[in-house]
């Protein structure tokens, strides 16, 4: 939270902050009543809200918009080792009339005055996390499994993101068979929204994207049809998640790294089909490398079925030497070229 370094005004890009302050703090109340914050809050520890800012350089910043407000409307500096509290004890509060500058004592002794501050030790075990019981943990498997968010059971249970993400990754309150649903793509936090949707898998759905990535739909078409992210789709294709020992498949092999999915290639398989076709109808190397602008040696490892592969495809058999030899004179006497051989 960058507290301990202290804030300057001057240092900040305003034009960054433009209207995500104040659109975000409820200034409806009149009568001394608090402007609350209505956007995101530090899960973890405090409820206090969370903004990001930039400094002057670009560099990201990410503090409270009370503390930003309090620049604002105090001076434009908050000293470091300072911190800005609330007359009203609302930590959610951003109207400036009640906010003042203090140092952390008074901010704690500000808290222990009003009856607000509960020490950690009190609310959790060793490291400051809040004492859950075996119920609440079983409780927050279930909701996760459900589809809640690990943001939203921290909050509900009191405890951190992080923690709960350990509950559900069976690190914390382990047990020996885990039954709950691990939808371990998801654990990282701030990923949110359409790339992050929180779309439960089940072992059913995912041996059908398995299956069906095998018959050659594209990892794309899959993660729309199943609302998951294609780093999802990516992630149980390679099995690395949702791991079985034998997996139906991994990747579809050169056929798709050299394939659609590859940006570099210039071929599709659609045109490696037709050279295969034209070559067969008697076009030459020449011919068809001028027509798909790729190198002969594309063109030579499409037709040897190398590259581009086609289980249905047979390529012609290899020419023997001395056929070979044969046409290349041909090619030389119908093309005009003189030099290199003797005798013709
Ligand atoms: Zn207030």
């Amino acid at each position: 939270m960058s507290i301990s370094k202290g804030l300057k005004l001057a240092d900040l890009d305003l034009n960054y902050l433009g209207r995500h302050l104040w659109n975000k703090i409820d200034t409806s109340g009149t009568n001394g009543e608090c402007w609350e914050w209505q956007g995101t809050r530090w899960f973890g520890g405090d409820k206090y809200g969370r903004i990001e800012i930039r400094t002057k350089e670009g560099v990201p910043v990410r503090t409270s918009p009370h503390r930003i407000v309090y620049l604002l409307t105090h001076g434009g500096e908050i000293p470091p080792k300072m911190c800005i509290c609330h007359t009203c004890d609302n930590p959610l509060c951003c109207r400036p009339d009640h906010l003042w500058l203090g140092t952390y004592g008074d901010n704690l002794h500000d808290c222990i005055d009003k009856g607000r501050f509960i020490p950690y030790m009190k609310r959790g075990e060793e490291h400051g996390i809040a004492k859950l019981t075996w119920e609440e943990v079983k409780a927050i498997r279930r909701r996760y499994s459900d589809g809640e968010t690990q943001d939203a059971l921290a909050d509900a249970f009191g405890s951190s993101q992080a923690n709960v993400r350990r509950i559900i990754q069976n690190e914390q309150w382990v047990v020996e068979n885990p039954d709950w649903i691990v939808r371990e793509n998801h654990w990282w936090p701030g990923r949110r929204g359409e790339d992050n949707n929180f779309t439960r898998l089940t072992q059913k759905q995912v041996d059908e994207i398995r299956e069906r990535y095998k018959r050659g739909e594209r990892q794309k078409e899959l993660a729309k049809a199943f609302g998951v992210n294609h780093g999802t789709i990516s992630l149980i294709i390679r099995n690395e998640t949702w791991v079985v020992e034998n997996p139906v498949v991994t990747s579809r092999g050169q056929e798709h790294i050299r394939g659609d999915d590859n940006p570099t290639a210039k071929l599709t398989f659609r045109k490696a089909r037709k050279i295969r076709e034209l070559s067969k109808d008697g076009w030459t190397y020449k011919e068809l490398k001028e027509e798909f602008g790729v190198e002969t040696g594309t063109i030579s490892r499409v037709l040897r079925n190398q590259r581009w592969i086609d289980k249905d495809y047979k390529p012609r058999p290899p020419i023997p030497r001395s056929e070979r030899w044969k046409m290349r004179v041909r090619y030389r006497e119908e093309n005009g070229v003189k030099n290199g051989i003797s005798g013709t």
